[in-house]
């Protein structure tokens, strides 16, 4: 859709180039400049019309090369865009991009490029707030010796310092500042042109854009309170998944979670001390859990997974490793909680299910419901026999 978006706006540029073209064949053509020629050239005439028209172009590759890295939809798709512009114009030492996610709970991430490799740089920076009061100043991209001269910070410069920057770029936005570029020297030649130091510091502007544009974006898929994903994405994973299993016929499964009589927990220990365990649950859950896999806050003390192409005895293992790591979790606060416990629904969904999401969501709870019933702490499966019940140890459920 972004590139039908972009059609108009292309056919105009290239509209305007040809009448630019056209307006400059037409000059040149001209009786009254042929007899004048070399008074024109004395002058520089022609020189300035070429000039003019390299400036078109730069400005014409960087709008493409800006467009380019405005589409792509994720940051390993922008980083990649970046260093093919960058590359295809001169070749820098390295180019690193360091960001930390919009919530302050992970670590910086940092992802260095080289001949549009992946390098490791040992670089070792774990925190870009010493540069936060600078770039605040000074918004935009700067050359290396001239921020570590003006920053005064040399402990925070040093380790950048290192790498031997050419250029930093900072990445900023409402929360402050996000991440920041940085450029190496040239590999070929000692300097950059001027030329290209204006191109590469506007390029990197728009690149910083789409970085924080693509920060924002994944901010809101997620649950303030815990990082995990929000109510919403995992509704709009779920749906996917529910198309893809009809099509593929692969079985994929949702567990649900509830944490165990949290109200009384609350009460006996205050809502922060609440909040702090929904935290640890949440990254206990995260670690517990694939990469692929939707890890989410569904709302309150209630968490879901989705886990794509899983089967149920699959499916049933990671419920049982969540259960007990959560059960045996530390939650940092002083003084020492007891023990939280949570109890585990699980439903697994094929293309022979043919249920929506609602119906696959209320499975996944009804077999929550029977693991409270059954005393909590506990995993069960949904399921509509008897066997199946029995089969997943609900014999006591069944005998009641
Ligand atoms: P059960 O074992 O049956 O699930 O008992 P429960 O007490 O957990 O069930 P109930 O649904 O009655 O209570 C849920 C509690 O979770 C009530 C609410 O105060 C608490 N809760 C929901 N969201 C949050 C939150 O963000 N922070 C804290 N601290 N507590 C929350
Ligand atoms: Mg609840
Ligand atoms: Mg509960």
């Amino acid at each position: 859709m972004a590139k039908d978006n972009q059609r108009p706006f292309f056919d105009d540029l290239m509209k305007e180039e040809k009448n630019i073209k056209e307006t400059e064949k037409d000059f040149l053509e001209n009786p009254k400049v042929i007899e004048n020629y070399s008074f024109l050239q004395e002058l520089g005439v022609f020189k300035f019309i070429d000039e003019l028209n390299r400036e078109i172009q730069n400005y014409g590759s960087l709008l493409q090369g800006g467009l380019d890295v405005f589409n792509r939809t994720s940051i390993d798709d922008i980083m990649d865009a970046t260093v093919f512009q960058i590359s295809d114009h001169f070749l820098p030492s390295f180019i690193s991009f360091l960001w930390k996610p919009i919530q302050n709970r992970d670590d910086i991430v940092i992802r260095s490029y080289r001949n549009y490799k992946k390098i490791d740089l040992h670089l070792k920076v774990d925190s870009i707030a010493p540069f936060e009061s600078f770039f605040q100043k000074y918004p935009k991209p700067i050359n290396f010796e001239l921020l570590s001269y003006e920053m005064k910070n040399e402990k925070a410069t040093k380790s950048f310092g290192e790498i031997e920057p050419e250029l930093m770029i900072p990445i900023l936005g409402p929360f402050g500042l996000y991440g920041i570029i940085v450029v190496g020297k040239k590999i070929l030649e000692d300097e950059y042109a001027p030329r290209e130091l204006v191109f590469l510091q506007q390029l990197m502007s728009f690149v910083s854009q789409a970085i924080k544009n693509h920060l924002h974006y994944e901010h809101s898929l997620r649950d303030v309170k815990t990082g995990l994903f929000n109510h919403g994405f995992f509704m709009t994973r779920l749906n996917e998944e529910l198309v893809r299993s009809r099509r593929s016929g692969c079985a994929s499964s949702i567990i649900v979670m509830d944490v165990d009589k949290f109200k009384l927990f609350n009460d006996a220990y205050g809502h922060l001390a609440g909040d702090k365990v929904l935290e640890s649950l949440a990254f206990t859950i995260k670690q517990g859990v694939r990469e692929d896999d939707v890890p989410s806050r569904f709302g309150g003390e209630e968490f879901t997974v989705l886990l794509p192409n899983t089967d149920r005895d699959t499916a049933w293992m990671v419920c049982e490793r969540l259960r007990s790591s959560v059960a045996a979790m530390k939650v940092p606060w002083n003084p020492p909680l007891p023990q939280v416990t949570i109890s585990i629904g699980l439903y697994t969904f094929d293309e022979q299910s043919g249920i929506d999401a609602e119906e696959v969501i209320h499975r996944a709870d009804e077999a929550l419901y029977l693991s409270k019933e059954r005393g909590r702490n506990r995993s069960t499966v949904w399921g509509s026999g008897l066997l199946f019940k029995i089969q997943h140890g609900m014999k006591e459920a069944v005998k009641n």
